[in-house]
């Protein structure tokens, strides 16, 4: 049948899952008994391991053989170095590497791009050869960013992917519709490397109903960031965005993709929308035509919910009362309306003046948000505007997006206009910009993207810098104003022969390009035959700096829970980027023991004794502790490692949503090498919950929140319970005080029988390799 005959993608020949999932579906509904299913269910349930075992009960933890892994090269390293020792010939899935995270933005494409194969020549031979040994796509340096290419390439509707990346969930939604995708540990991409089913915790399900149409200058990135301001980053924690109502068929799929990339800023698992015209558009101008007609045929019984779903919890939205926004300083979810952003800088002391704009990467740079931004671009030059009043740089999410937008002129009018057009790479979005305004940099100065996250010094690594996000084409305009607080529905530009004000009108884009260019096709190494897969050797120099195979952990012996030091009680927001931070520690991805030496070397600790004083709690500071042994002070992964060395078990206290933001294993890993036993928080962030478990850590909550100030940072923990745990066991934290006195404080864990088996063998991987000896 066609569908049995459709592949998978233009890479790989394994067929299109559509019949086992009709079949799956089918023993679903007779096992649940249900004709009420979400799309997100649908997905979810095709996928899982055993349909008998399947429960909807609450707290649920679902066990899944997603279709695909992808993996950035940032992560991959140190995923592929936990593959390595599974010992198994090749990945269980079809897998990718993309050489996207680790490429410096500097001075433009070009000088940026042969530096960047220079500097990383020796990360990228590795992940290039391990591609080759175990049967996976590697995607070169300048072949774009992760989730563009998957978009591109490999997401269609139905499917499911995990990601090594947070935002992989760009590929959920948009990707042609309904693709579960969903931003993992590499820990995680290890398990279903190796073919063992991944797990997570049963998601409920939100719907958002859509109606009306954008209205203006109102772009789906608007949609998103309104929606941010509404939830929270912390609001869509444990749901799936499913989006639905005659709305959604007013969206292009890049459009929707832009929505469920920024789903990760909310801290939904994933977003999803259901089958439209427009993903068949896109699959059909991203040459899979095929693969639209094989959805056609299913997308009743699969790519939609069934009519009278049932919803967690649903969100009414008219897309006519979505205005533009400009989000931030500091968090993606604190909502300006650009309209109000006179009145938010007045009031804040926000500096008006626009240093920098940044359009692009993995989540606005598709044709229809670029031909938007030109849009803007050309009305400015028609009045005489020579360029833009900020700095202006442009990140194209792939070669593919690039070769199109340099065919079709756009290129040249953002370059002719003042704009540098960057690789084709993150850069900029992950702190790998090497910012060359530095005097502005010294005073508090405002950078406006179209990237989705600005937390503190993510972009380019400065504290005076307030990081701002809207659409691109909003980005271009401000760019040009050179002002934050420009409001191109009220304000105007002058004209550079008349000196007249004139208005920008709204911006006007093109969904998708007559055809796609696919630029430098060199960049894409497929899989080798797998009779030439035993011959390739690694070669890694064991005086590397940046790579290093890994050591299995082993398990804590039981004194380690016994009187363990707090190595720091975290205040605020703490999120893997003050964890683990990127920037230039980028560069040790791959090479733990390194790496391990900024650990939590950003967050801020309560109860720092500075010298002699006592600061108790009003004073934070970075990177500098109090050794409990020795009663010096030392950076944090100092004090660890003197814990470890005194054979002291330490523990990690920690505010709401501790873990928000990038999915990285390492803000798990280094706390585990270092001697980490246990993470104790009001609230975690998902992904880095399991990323502890994985390890070997425990991560507990406090069964009431309030005792986070209960637990002071000098206090002694005993962790009664940890000795013979159960999914059931109840945790006490005896608390030994400073002054002698105890308190005892209940914690919750949300471990299931498999996680504790991690836990008592060391680490998941530790059993991974024991039960792949036996
Ligand atoms: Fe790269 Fe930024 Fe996209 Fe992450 S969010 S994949 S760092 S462009």
């Amino acid at each position: 049948t066609p569908l049995l005959q459709t592949p998978l993608s233009l890479y790989d020949q394994t067929p299109l899952p559509y019949e086992r999932q009709l079949a799956k579906l089918a023993q679903v509904r007779a096992k649940l008994g249900r004709q009420d299913l979400t799309l997100a269910e649908k997905v979810l349930f095709t996928h899982v391991a055993d349909v008998e075992a399947l429960s909807t009960a609450p707290g649920t933890y679902l066990q899944l053989f997603p279709d695909r892994v992808a993996m950035q090269d940032a992560t991959a390293q140190m995923a592929v170095l936990q593959f390595i020792n599974s010992g198994l010939p090749q990945t269980a899935v079809p897998a990718t590497v993309h050489c996207d995270h680790l490429i410096d933005a500097k001075c433009g494409a070009q000088p940026d791009m042969e530096a960047a194969k220079r500097t990383n020549a020796e990360v990228y031979d590795f992940l290039s050869t391990a591609a080759r040994k175990y049967g996976m796509g590697f995607w070169g340096p300048g072949s774009g960013i992760i989730h563009q290419i998957v978009l591109e390439n490999y997401a269609f509707p139905g499917g499911m992917i995990i990601g090594t990346d947070s935002h992989t969930p760009t590929l959920a939604v948009l990707v042609c519709s309904r693709m579960i995708a969903v931003g993992v540990g590499g820990a995680d991409a290890v398990d279903v490397l190796a073919g063992f089913e991944w797990e997570l915790p049963l998601p409920k399900i939100c719907g958002v109903h859509l109606t009306g149409r954008l209205q203006g200058w109102a772009s789906p990135k608007d949609l998103i960031l309104h929606l941010a301001k509404l939830l929270t980053v912390k609001g869509g924690t444990g749901y799936v965005l499913e989006y639905y109502g005659e709305g959604v068929e007013t969206l292009s799929a890049t459009g929707m993709a832009t929505i469920c990339n920024m789903g990760a800023e909310v801290g939904a698992t994933c977003s999803l929308f259901p089958y439209t015209a427009s993903m068949r558009r896109y699959l059909a101008a991203t040459g899979r035509s095929s693969i639209a007609a094989a959805a056609d045929q299913v997308a009743d019984q699969l790519l939609r919910a069934d009519a009278n779903a049932h919803y967690a919890k649903v969100i009414e939205l008219d897309l006519a009362t979505v205005p533009a926004y400009l989000n931030g300083p500091h968090s993606p979810d604190r909502g300006n309306a650009v309209a109000t952003m006179k009145a938010a800088c007045a009031a804040n002391n926000w500096p008006t003046k626009l240093s920098v704009g940044l359009i692009g990467s993995c989540t606005n740079s598709s044709y229809e948000d670029l031909t938007r931004a030109v849009s803007v671009i050309r009305q400015a030059r028609a009045h005489g505007i020579t360029q833009a009043k900020a700095h202006f740089y442009i990140s194209p999410g792939s070669e593919r997006i690039r070769a199109t937008i340099e065919r079709d002129g756009l290129l040249r009018e953002f370059t002719e206009f003042g704009g540098v057009v960057l690789a084709n790479a993150c850069g900029p979005c992950i702190g790998q910009w090497k910012r060359q305004d530095v005097e502005e940099m010294k005073q508090l100065n405002c950078i406006v993207t179209s990237f989705n996250r600005n937390f503190e010094k993510r972009n380019d690594g400065c504290p005076n810098t307030l990081a701002f996000v809207a659409s691109p084409e909003m980005v271009t305009a401000m760019a040009i104003a050179g002002q934050v607080t420009f409001d191109p529905t009220t304000d105007t530009l002058e004209d550079a022969h008349t000196h007249a004000p004139f208005q920008l009108a709204c911006p006007q884009g093109q969904e998708l390009p007559a055809t796609f260019e696919l630029g430098d096709t060199s960049l894409y190494q497929g899989p080798i035959p797998t009779a030439e897969r035993a011959a390739v050797q690694f070669n890694i120099n064991p005086a590397s700096a940046r790579l290093q195979l890994l050591v299995p952990f082993q398990p804590y012996p039981q004194e380690a829970y016994r009187e363990a030091l707090v190595l720091i009680k975290a205040q605020g927001k703490c999120t893997t980027d003050h964890i683990s931070p990127a920037g230039p520690w980028l560069t040790y991805r791959g090479h733990l023991n390194n790496i391990a030496q900024n650990m939590l070397s950003a967050a801020k600790g309560v109860d720092v004794q500075v010298g002699a004083t006592q600061n108790a709690l009003t004073k934070t500071k970075v990177n500098l502790l109090k050794n409990h042994l020795t009663g010096q002070f030392q950076e944090v992964w100092q004090v660890a490692k003197a814990y470890q060395e005194a054979h002291r078990g330490w523990v990690v206290v920690g505010d709401e949503n501790y873990g928000e933001g990038s999915s990285r294993e390492h803000a798990a890993l280094e706390p585990r090498l270092l001697g980490c036993v246990a993470v104790v928080v009001r609230s975690f962030a998902r992904i880095h919950e399991g990323n502890l478990k994985k390890q070997g850590v425990l991560p507990l909550t406090f069964a009431n929140p309030a005792d986070y100030d209960r637990l002071q940072a000098d206090d002694k923990v005993t962790l009664r319970g940890v000795e013979h745990l159960t999914p059931e066991t109840q945790i006490v934290l005896v608390c030994t005080h400073a002054n002698g006195t105890v308190d005892e404080i209940p914690v919750r864990h949300t471990l299931n029988a498999t996680q504790i088996a991690w836990i008592n063998a060391g680490s998941a991987l530790t059993l991974i390799a024991a039960e792949q000896a036996a």
